[in-house]
C-alpha cells in the first residue's frame, strides 16, 4: 500500500479503535507504529502498570467493534462503587451503581488487554495492514489545498494517503511537524502508578483521596485466581515532582509505608507493591484537531490530568466520532480527506474534550489549594453533592460518557444500530 485510503501513524489504543471502525468500509487503511501490541504470550506474569478505567461509553464502543468478550476472557474489572474524599476535612462523595440503576460504573482494564485485543481484531481485517514502522517526516503538499500529503516511513517507503491520521501520542510528530498550535501547561506533578496488595478487600469499589500534594487513587483489580474477594489494586498517585522523584527511590517496605499513610489506612496496610513507573504530568489541547488532508485524536489531540481517569476515554469518542463522519461522507461519495467533513469531527469533539479538561482542570485547582475558606467551601460543596441524589446522578452520567453528542458506536443499544 503506498496510496492507502487513510494512513494511521501510532498503534495505540486510539489509533487501533479508529483502525478498527473503518474497517468494515471498502477503505485501504495503513496502520505504522515501531511497536506492536505485545501478545498474552509475551506478558510478565504481574498486572501492566498502566491501567486505565473505562467508561459505559468506551464499553460500548469496544463491544460493537466485537473486541469487548476477548477483552474480558483475558481480564477486566468492574467497579460498582466510587469512594472520594478530602484530606483535609470531612468532605466525602459516594456513588453505588446500584442506586444510579446499573450494574456497574466502569471497567478498569490493563492498557496491554484493550491494545492486543483490538489489535487481533484488525489483524483479521484483509483491508487494513499493520507495519512496524515509524513517521520520519512529513514533506510537502506537492499539490495544495485539499490534496494528499506526502509521508516518509522510517524504512524510506514514501506513502501519499488520501487522509492522515497523528494517532501517534503525547509527543505526536504529526502534530508538531504540521505546525498544530497547543495550549501546553506543565503541572509541576508526576504520577507514581503501580499494582498494589492492601490489607482488606477492596470490594470493588473505586477510591480517590484529594490530598493538596495531589489526588492519589487506588483502582480495584480482579485477583488473578479470581476465587476471593480481592485485595489488587492499581495506584495513581500524582505528587509535586520533587516528591515524586523522592517517593521513586524509597525501598518497597518505605514506599508501601508511607502510600498506606497517604491513603489513611483505607484499606489497612499496604503489603506489597510491583515494580514503579513515573509519569510526568501536563495538560496540552490542540488548537485545531484538523487540516485538510489531517485529523489528530487521542492523546495526540489532547493530554488531561489521569485524577478523572478521562484520557482514554475521550480519545475513544474521537476515534468513534471521526469513523463516523468517515463513513458517511464515505457513503455519499464525498472525498474522506476534505476539510469540511474532517471539520465536523472536530466541531463535535472539541467542545466536549474541552468541557472534560476544564472541569477537570478547576477540580485540580479546588483541591490543590491550602487557603482555609476554599478548604472549608470544598468540604461543604462535597456534603451537599453528597445529599442530592439528582445533581449525583448527572455528575455519574457524564463519568460513564453517556453525556453529549455520542456517536452511533458509543450509545447503547445493538450492534445493528451501527
Ligand atoms: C498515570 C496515568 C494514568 C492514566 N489513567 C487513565 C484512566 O484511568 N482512564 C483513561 O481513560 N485514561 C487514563 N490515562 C490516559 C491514557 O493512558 C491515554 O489517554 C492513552 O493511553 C492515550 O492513547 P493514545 O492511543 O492516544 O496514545 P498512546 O497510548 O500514547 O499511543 C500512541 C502510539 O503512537 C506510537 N507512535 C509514537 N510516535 C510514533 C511515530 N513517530 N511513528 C509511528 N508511531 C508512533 C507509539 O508507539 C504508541 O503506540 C492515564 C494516563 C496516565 C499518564
Amino acid at each position: 500500500m503506498t496510496q492507502p485510503d487513510v494512513l494511521i501513524i501510532g498503534a495505540g489504543m486510539a489509533g487501533l479503535t479508529l483502525a478498527c471502525a473503518l474497517a468494515e468500509a471498502d477503505l485501504q487503511i495503513l496502520v505504522v507504529d515501531p511497536h506492536a501490541p505485545p501478545a498474552p504470550e509475551q506478558w510478565p506474569a504481574t498486572f501492566d502498570p498502566r491501567v486505565s478505567a473505562l467508561t459505559h461509553a468506551s464499553e460500548n464502543i469496544l463491544r460493537k467493534l466485537g473486541v469487548w468478550d476477548a477483552m474480558t476472557a483475558h481480564r477486566v474489572a468492574a467497579f460498582t462503587g466510587m469512594d472520594v474524599w478530602d484530606a483535609n476535612g470531612t468532605g466525602n462523595i459516594q456513588f453505588g451503581a446500584e442506586e444510579s440503576g446499573v450494574t456497574h460504573l466502569g471497567h478498569l482494564v490493563e492498557n496491554r488487554v484493550t491494545t492486543h485485543c483490538l489489535f487481533a481484531l484488525l489483524q483479521q481485517c484483509a483491508n487494513v495492514e499493520f507495519r512496524k514502522l515509524a513517521l520520519a517526516r512529513i514533506l510537502e503538499n506537492e499539490n495544495g489545498g485539499d490534496a494528499a500529503w506526502k509521508v516518509l516511513l522510517s524504512d524510506g517507503c514514501e506513502i501519499v494517503p488520501t487522509l492522515l491520521i497523528g494517532a501517534d501520542g503525547a509527543q505526536s510528530k504529526v502534530r508538531d511537524q504540521l505546525g498544530f498550535r497547543c495550549r501546553t501547561w506543565a503541572y509541576g506533578q508526576s504520577a507514581i502508578v503501580t499494582t498494589v496488595t492492601t490489607e482488606q478487600p477492596h470490594d470493588n469499589v473505586a477510591r480517590q483521596i484529594f490530598r493538596d500534594t495531589g489526588p492519589l487513587a487506588f483502582l480495584p483489580l480482579r485477583e488473578l485466581t479470581n476465587s476471593k474477594r480481592s485485595c489488587i489494586s492499581s495506584i495513581v498517585w500524582s505528587l509535586t515532582s520533587a516528591d515524586a522523584q523522592r517517593i521513586m527511590t524509597l525501598d518497597d517496605a518505605a514506599f508501601c509505608q508511607q502510600l498506606g499513610a497517604a491513603f489513611e489506612q483505607r484499606l489497612g496496610k499496604v503489603i506489597a507493591a510491583d515494580k514503579r513507573f513515573c509519569f510526568p504530568l501536563t495538560q496540552n489541547h490542540a488548537v485545531d484537531y484538523v487540516l485538510p488532508g489531517v485529523a489528530l485524536i487521542g492523546d495526540a489531540a489532547h493530554t488531561i490530568h489521569p485524577l478523572a481517569g478521562q484520557g482514554i476515554n475521550l480519545g475513544f469518542l474521537d476515534a468513534a466520532v471521526l469513523a463516523e463522519e468517515i463513513l458517511h461522507a464515505h457513503e455519499k461519495g464525498l472525498p474522506i480527506g476534505d476539510f469540511s467533513v474532517l471539520r465536523r469531527y472536530q466541531r463535535r469533539r472539541k467542545a466536549d474534550n474541552l468541557l472534560m479538561m476544564s472541569v477537570m482542570e478547576g477540580f485540580k485547582r479546588l483541591f490543590g489549594t491550602s487557603i482555609p475558606p476554599l478548604q472549608v467551601a470544598r468540604n461543604l460543596g462535597m456534603a451537599f453533592f453528597n445529599r442530592h441524589t439528582l445533581i449525583k446522578q448527572q455528575i455519574l452520567q457524564r463519568a460513564m460518557g453517556l453525556e453529549g453528542d455520542l456517536p452511533a458506536l458509543a450509545q447503547p443499544g445493538l450492534i445493528a444500530d451501527f
